[in-house]
């Protein structure tokens, strides 16, 4: 397969000052501008809906376009804040429509030039799935994850992962009555292009509970983006303590990341089962609020070459999940540059995906998607700080594809 041309934002001239911007923030966040700025209370509350209404379902880049509100109220809300989302500084589009966009967020100060992270847009027949980042990098160092060799540099703001799928949004052409930047596709269906949302980018969800948490409720808002919360998957490498409350607080699907049977195994592939180990991940898993046949737990499952893909593996993994109403994804590993792991053999996923079908599971064997782009976790931005500055520049003025230049 051959990645398409990179098409990125052309270079930005540096703005001397950064207003802040409003996009991502949640009622009380856009509830807190308006106070700053004097609206009176009274009126805050109908403000904030109209605002809502703008940058949310509307998607609106320029308090100019909000009709609903004021000339005078507009100015005020252009001199103080923006409707900025992060940059895209790269976004490659693969042969098989999936996207990558690497995104840089607001700096955080003057020494900062802005955390990059990734955000993955997967589309499918039935759906399209957004794969949002919920940290920058991440704490945890599972051996076959490249997100876990990258040090954790912070959690991503509400603000920050509302903004992933408004930029999606705003780059598919998913708002209504926008007009799509160029390169877009245009739903023609009245459908929307993101209809999922999954947290499986970098970093640990569960980590960031309180962010996670109220970018969600901004996502499921059904004046705005309404997303619905079946629509949206946590996916977690098995934070204990946080799982009930997931369940509680967020009412979204639950993924866990299991990749072993064993605690031996599981302790190395991912070291956070030394101190939760499977037993009270499972424990929690069936105690999981709202858990039905409706509403069942994706247990995602790596297949590494060797080491976790064997038939005694299979039959324990049936074993393991009895009486929890599960899906299992068996995901064929994606290599990276050095990494000790391969990927199983395709004769071995198969074997091991009957085994697990056999015991009455649909085992979907997670398609590869992107990778021509290198679309797994970690990968994209991993390639780009490793670019030359001059491969950097061509890349930025889209003459390159990422991956030419990555050599
Ligand atoms: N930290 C969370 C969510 C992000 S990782 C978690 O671990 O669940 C999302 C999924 O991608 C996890 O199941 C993870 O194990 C898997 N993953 C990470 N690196 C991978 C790789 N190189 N190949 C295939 N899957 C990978
Ligand atoms: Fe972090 Fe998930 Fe990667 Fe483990 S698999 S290092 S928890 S991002």
């Amino acid at each position: 397969m051959n990645p398409s041309v990179v098409e990125a934002a052309p270079p930005a001239a540096e703005p001397v000052v950064r207003r802040p911007s409003l996009a991502g923030r949640t009622r009380a966040g856009l509830d807190a501008a308006l106070a700053e700025i004097g609206v009176p209370e009274k009126e805050r509350r109908m403000r904030v809906g109209q605002l809502w209404n703008w940058i949310y379902h509307y998607g609106v880049r320029d308090f100019q376009e909000m009709t609903t509100i004021g000339k005078g109220l507009r100015a005020q809300l252009a001199e103080h804040f923006s409707l900025d989302l992060p940059e895209v500084t790269a976004e490659q589009v693969s042969s098989d429509g999936t996207r990558k966009w690497l995104l840089r967020m607001a700096p955080t100060g003057p020494r900062d030039r802005g955390a990059e992270i990734e955000c993955v847009y997967i589309p499918e027949v039935d759906r399209g799935t957004l794969c949002v980042s919920s940290q920058v990098g991440c704490t945890l160092t599972c051996t076959f994850c490249h997100t876990g060799t990258q040090r954790l540099v912070r959690n991503l703001t509400t603000e920050e992962i509302v903004t992933q799928l408004m930029v999606a949004r705003d780059r598919l052409g998913d708002f209504p009555n926008r007009s799509a930047p160029d390169g877009a596709f245009v739903p023609n269906d009245g459908g929307r292009f993101v209809s999922n949302i999954v947290f499986m980018g970098m970093g640990e969800p569960l980590y960031n509970f309180d962010g996670v948490r109220d970018a969600i409720g901004v996502i499921t808002d059904d004046q705005g983006l309404s997303l619905g919360r079946r629509r949206i998957t946590v996916s977690t490498s098995g934070v204990v303590p946080q799982i009930g409350p997931l369940g509680d607080e967020m009412g979204t699907m639950l993924a866990i990341s299991l990749h072993a049977v064993r605690d031996d195994l599981r302790n190395e592939l991912v070291p956070l089962n030394r101190k939760y180990p499977i037993k009270d991940l499972l424990d929690a898993c069936r105690n999981y609020p709202g858990l039905s046949n409706a509403k069942r737990i994706t247990f995602e499952y790596v297949m590494l070459k060797g080491v976790n893909d064997s038939d005694a593996e299979a039959r324990e993994l049936v074993r393991l999940l009895k009486g929890i109403p599960a899906k299992i994804n068996l995901i064929p590993f994606n290599p990276w540059p050095g990494t000790k792991y391969e990927c199983s053999d395709w004769e071995r996923i198969e074997r091991f995906s009957e085994i697990v079908f056999r015991a009455g599971y649909a085992s979907p064997v997670r398609t590869p998607r992107g990778r021509d782009i290198l679309a797994a976790c970690g990968q994209l931005k991993s390639e780009t700080e490793k670019l030359s500055a001059r491969a950097r520049l061509m890349l930025e003025q889209g003459e390159v594809d990422a991956a030419a230049a990555a050599h």
